[in-house]
């Protein structure tokens, strides 16, 4: 009772200070939910047309009939401002409100006015049917119209006193109860309208709060990684239109781990909350500054030229690395390092802009502390290149794929070549092209050369048809790297015998020949390893390879065989090499047949072995005799 007076005053006290100050989103919410629903309406006014028919029935007057003429007329025009509701707030607009609160409270005043002359008459049953009629109508009113209280008021008091100045001007003994009940039922009617009201409003309000706290950090207040993504996103987007071109900062603090640690998580937390605001001070209103991670921080600057990012960054570094008073003896002190990349110039994707601000970043702070850099292509090499030495421990991320290599005569697979590939948690697979290059220059080729073999040999244990399993080496791995140690391994903890063991050496970087190279070749092939050049006759795949180490087969290249319809002189080449590789006792291959006339080219020129999508494209699990077979006959 007590809450339901004190929100009946609030409600006064709202009515009477009321000014439009809510947001378009509250406005369209709360009028959707009046605007656009039929059931109640449709309900009330068959109710009071019975109502309607029934007084008229009894007291054959002409009207009740005019009431219920009107109640058509009212349900067919509200109707119709429904729709036209509808329509306008699947567009995000307001839709008709002002015609439908006053078509609201015209229907509000036809039933006070019926209701009016239904106290008037002489007969109890028609005086009692108007009060059912009443305090049905307004208990509707309420449970529909509280989103738009004062509207909801207004046709509460339009409908009932009207029928309650007929009581009085009628009044009768027995109506003393009505006397009572009605104004009680209003009472409680208005008093609910508040109520409900308010607990709308506090819904909306808890929505609204919702929504802010799942896209910003709730220490520094601001927008959080979801946040981030989201304006990158639209961003991006427009980018394509509008917007020409923007800059991202990547941010990370610099000595914030030794406050945390030295100083405890309070101390820490104080810091981030500073530079989150000296960071908003220096972004301004047209940039948008977030909170990612930890100490790590972004900003989107629109329309914004490398050289103004990099003024921006210079201004935060400055702000950041100002001493923060805590309270204590001495202030704490923090720098942050920044990595810049531009769009469109450095992606388009956010992924990829993101790791190349990384890389920006990575690259600042290992030049020293509180610094910009700005991405440049290659900068990226230094962040996979990290990358790859936690993937060669992670059995998830990196892959091999086999693809067959069936031998020419008789169609069946003999050998199948392990290719890898690097599942990368954040770019997705990466052909070996994107990171071999990356492992080459690192050395980190040698642990990932050891990886594949110690794969390969334990997967081609399993095969059954005996196929012989041919394994990339690159060049880097020769010459006194352990490959011969590898290889062994590899073999005997797998069981494989050497002899369903290839090693193919391939252009991805120079064959040094050298004695170490030699050696290590030579010590390969004393196990009853066998060993192929790869890719001839490219690059460093060369004649003079041949003449250098007694390969047991050669690769042609892919597009060698692809060139042959189109330059003569390269089939003969082809017979000439093919005569050569007979008299040396070397076995040929072709790689990348992919139509019927690469195979039957292949076929003409008398190539030993072939590989190529026609036969089977590189895949995890091997392709199987029959299958490779049907692929190569068709
Ligand atoms: P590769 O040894 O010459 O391998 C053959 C490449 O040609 C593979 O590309 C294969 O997918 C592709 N290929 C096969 N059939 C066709 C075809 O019909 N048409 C065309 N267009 N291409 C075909 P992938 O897998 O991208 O490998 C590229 C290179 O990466 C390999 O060339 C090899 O040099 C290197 N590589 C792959 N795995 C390893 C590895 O484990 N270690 C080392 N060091 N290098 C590797
Ligand atoms: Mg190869
Ligand atoms: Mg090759």
């Amino acid at each position: 009772m007590r809450a339901q007076a004190q929100s009946l005053i609030r409600l006064l006290r709202w009515l009477v200070r009321h000014k439009r100050s809510s947001s378009t989103e509250q406005v369209l919410l709360m009028t959707g939910m009046v605007l656009t629903r039929t059931t109640s309406l449709v309900a009330a006014s068959i109710c009071s047309s019975l109502v309607a028919l029934e007084i008229w029935l009894r007291t054959q007057a002409i009207w009740p009939l005019i009431w219920l003429g009107l109640e058509a007329v009212f349900l067919v025009l509200r109707c119709v401002l429904i729709v036209n509701a509808r329509r306008a707030h699947r567009h995000r607009r307001e839709g008709p409100v002002l015609v439908y609160i006053a078509s609201g409270c015209a229907w509000a005043a036809m039933i006070g006015i019926a209701a009016f002359g239904c106290a008037l008459s002489p007969d109890p049953i028609v005086v009692l049917m108007a009060a059912l009629m009443v305090v049905g109508i307004i208990g509707g009113i309420t449970a529909r119209n509280s989103p738009i209280p004062r509207t909801a008021i207004l046709q509460l008091l339009l409908c009932s006193l009207p029928y309650m100045l007929g009581i009085a001007l009628n009044f009768q003994r027995w109506e003393i109860i009505l006397c009572i009940l009605v104004p009680a039922s209003i009472l409680g009617m208005i008093a609910l309208t508040g109520r409900l009201h308010e607990q709308v409003l506090n819904l909306i309000v808890a929505e609204r709060e919702n929504a802010f706290l799942a896209n910003h950090d709730s220490l520094t207040g601001l927008p959080n990684r979801a946040g981030f993504n989201d304006h990158l996103s639209r961003m991006l987007e427009r980018n394509g239109r509008a917007e020409p071109w923007f800059a991202m900062l990547y941010l990370d603090l610099d000595g914030f781990k030794g406050v945390n640690d030295t100083l405890g998580h309070a101390a820490g937390d104080m810091v981030l909350r500073a530079v989150s605001e000296r960071l908003t001070q220096q972004v301004g209103q047209d940039a948008f500054a977030a909170r990612l991670s930890g100490d790590e921080f972004a900003v989107l600057l629109p329309a914004s030229t490398i050289s103004t990012a990099e003024a921006l960054a210079a201004k935060i570094i400055e702000a950041v690395s100002q001493p923060i008073e805590f309270g204590a003896a001495w202030p704490i002190r923090v720098g942050v390092s920044v990595g810049i990349v531009s769009v469109p110039e450095h992606g388009h994707d956010p992924t990829i802009l993101l790791s190349r601000a990384d890389a920006a970043l990575y690259s600042a702070k290992a030049s020293g502390k509180g610094l910009v850099c700005l991405f440049q292509p290659g900068l990226d090499r230094r962040d996979l290149q990290s990358e790859l030495k936690e993937a060669i421990g992670n059995p998830d991320q990196l892959i091999l794929q086999y693809q067959p290599i069936i031998s020419s005569q008789t169609g069946e697979v003999v050998s199948r070549e392990a290719l890898i590939r690097w599942r990368h948690p954040r770019m997705g697979m990466l052909p070996p092209s994107e990171f071999i290059p990356v492992a080459e220059q690192s050395r980190l080729i040698v642990p990932l050369g050891e990886w594949a073999l110690h794969r390969a040999c334990r997967d081609a244990a399993t095969w059954t048809d005996g196929a012989t399993v041919a394994v990339n080496v690159s060049p880097r791995q020769l010459g006194g790297r352990g490959i011969t140690e590898a290889i062994a391994d590899a073999l005997a903890q797998s069981g494989l015998p050497a002899a369903r063991l290839e090693i193919e050496l391939g252009e991805t970087s120079p064959l040094a020949r050298t004695p170490e190279v030699f050696d290590d070749l030579n010590a390969i092939r004393q196990m009853g390893v066998r060993i192929a050049l790869d890719d001839f006759p490219t690059g460093y795949s060369s004649l003079a390879a041949l003449d250098w180490f007694p390969f047991d087969r050669i690769k042609i290249e892919g597009g060698v065989l692809r060139s042959v319809p189109h330059q003569r002189q390269t089939e003969s080449i082809v017979r000439n090499l093919m005569s050569l590789a007979q008299e040396l006792g070397i076995r040929v291959t072709a790689e990348g047949i992919e139509t019927e006339q690469h195979l039957a080219i292949a076929h003409r020129l008398g190539i030993d072995e072939l590989q190529g999508y026609l036969i089977g494209r590189p895949q995890a699990e091997p392709m199987s005799v029959q299958k490779a077979k049907r692929a190569s006959a068709k």
